[in-house]
């Protein structure tokens, strides 16, 4: 049977991009549908306007440290319109940059929302394709609690486009979003009270990295309501109302909600049904190792399989599918040791296992080194901010099982960690390599 494509891939943000790009360079007849910009969740409402707004939140401290080191007082002056406008410029120019890359690697652009007819067709507005193989990389989108006046809240979609700075701001959920976005708007002069269930931010990282942060983020003036659940979002004259469940709560008003209690794959409307394919309870697309679904024809990559939603995992996974059925190389991504940022007020980044998960898998064969120390570049600012770092070492055999980090550029370094930790470093390792002088990382190897 002859097929209008060898490969139809819907949705054309970070998975389905490199995926389609991988495969038509294997001599692959490739279509890629996308119904919003192309870009996807990272490119256009995700990582990349975020890491912007980060950059930009983080003068106002840069600022104040400065008169440490002799500078003279800046007056803070800054023009939410002018970044928000900067920000949206960009976005729209990368987007253009991917459909260029796409021409370039002559993959097909096909405007419109994708549903499957059958496991070998979609419909895309009135047209019909058949394809002999698919791939969904639909991304996730951001789900709120059904709770009365929840309309009145905005998700992280929203957030690059308020068209006025909330000067008295929620953020609802403890995740890295949320954390991130209660820092970018603390930094950029706004009064910030972030709302968690439990009593600490970050639910999955290493204990000391969630108390570190949330220490960090506490001294930087942000307030944390801890075991609180919204009840309810009253919209009034003064702003929003938000009642919280339990007798002694007392509520608060502001002018902006953000919901960050969630995200979901975004399968509705997409007719998963006409192509009998498996989602689990949590709304997922179940797949192989190899991104296969129960379809032998389909594969799913990303946030809609729900393996690890980050950029660098769904294209990792998206290229391994197309080398797999296209390029004769068959492999597959393990999820194991993959580094990751929160780009809050103090950063943090990690690689590995938590203490917690480190204990559960070798009980008391693992031991924690860890330092919390005033970085150098605090000595005249008069910061109270602390680096802390962790390793974590499988006794008997040395190896360094994960890397935790809290402080400046805790990202870029942990980047360079994360090599060592996958080829397996030991200890030993560690302590064998010469440190950076003067530097935070330096204590990495000297731990
Ligand atoms: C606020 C925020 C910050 C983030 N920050 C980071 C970060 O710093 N680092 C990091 O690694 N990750 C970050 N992420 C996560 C990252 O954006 C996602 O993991 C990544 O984009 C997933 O890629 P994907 O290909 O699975 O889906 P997406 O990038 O979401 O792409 C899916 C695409 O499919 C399209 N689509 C959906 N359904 C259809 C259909 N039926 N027909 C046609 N098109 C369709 C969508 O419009 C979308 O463009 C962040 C996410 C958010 C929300």
């Amino acid at each position: 049977m002859s097929y209008d494509y060898d490969l139809f891939v819907i949705g054309a943000g970070s998975g389905g991009l490199a995926s389609s790009k991988r495969a038509a360079s294997y001599g692959a007849k490739v279509a890629i549908a996308e119904y919003d910009l192309v870009g996807g969740t990272c490119v256009i409402r995700g990582c990349v306007p975020k890491k912007l707004m980060v950059y930009a939140s983080q003068f106002s401290y840069m600022y104040e440290y400065a008169q440490g080191y002799g500078w003279g007082e800046v007056e803070p002056k800054f023009d939410w319109n002018k970044l928000i406008t900067a920000v949206d410029t960009e976005v729209k120019r990368l987007s253009q940059l991917h459909i260029s890359f796409l021409e370039k690697a002559g993959v097909e652009l096909i405007s419109g929302y994708a549903k499957f007819i059958d496991p070998h067709t979609v419909e895309v507005g009135d047209k019909k394709i058949t394809a002999d193989k698919i791939l969904i990389a639909v991304g996730g989108e951001a789900v709120k609690p059904d709770i009365p006046g929840i309309e009145h809240s905005i998700t992280s979609r929203e957030m690059f486009l308020l068209p006025e700075q909330p000067q008295k701001f929620a953020v609802w959920g403890g995740g890295y979003i949320g954390v991130e976005f209660a820092s970018i708007l603390k930094g950029l002069g706004s009064d910030v009270t972030q709302i968690i269930r439990r009593d600490l931010i970050l639910n999955g990282f290493d204990e000391d990295i969630r108390n570190n942060i949330q220490e960090g983020m506490t001294n930087h003036g942000i307030q944390f309501l801890t075991e609180k659940v919204i009840k309810k979002i009253e919209k009034t004259d003064a702003g929003l109302k938000l009642s919280f469940k339990g007798k002694n709560s007392k509520s608060i008003t502001v002018d902006a909600l953000l919901c960050a209690t969630g995200r979901q794959p975004n399968l509705a409307g997409l007719g998963l049904e006409n192509a009998g394919i498996e989602i689990n309870k949590k709304g997922a697309i179940v797949v192989t190792a190899d991104s296969c679904t129960n379809q032998p024809n389909i594969f799913a990559v990303g946030d809609c399989t729900d393996r690890m939603n980050l950029t660098p995992v769904a294209i990792a996974e998206g290229r391994a599918f197309a080398d797999t059925e296209f390029g004769h190389q068959p492999r597959f991504i393990t999820h194991e040791n993959i580094a990751t940022a929160v780009f809050s007020y103090p950063e943090a980044a990690t690689v590995g296992l938590t203490e917690t998960q480190a204990r559960e898998k070798f009980g008391d064969n693992i031991k924690c080194y860890t330092a919390r120390f005033r970085p150098m570049f605090h000595s005249f600012t008069g910061s109270e901010d602390k680096v802390f770092m962790k390793l974590i070492v499988e006794i008997n055999t040395d190896r360094v099982l994960g890397v935790h980090m809290v402080g400046k550029d805790a990202a870029e370094l942990i980047q360079g960690v994360a090599i060592a930790v996958n080829m397996g470093a030991t200890k030993k390792d560690f302590d064998n390599t010469m440190g950076i002088h003067p530097s935070s990382g330096e204590e990495f190897v000297t731990l």
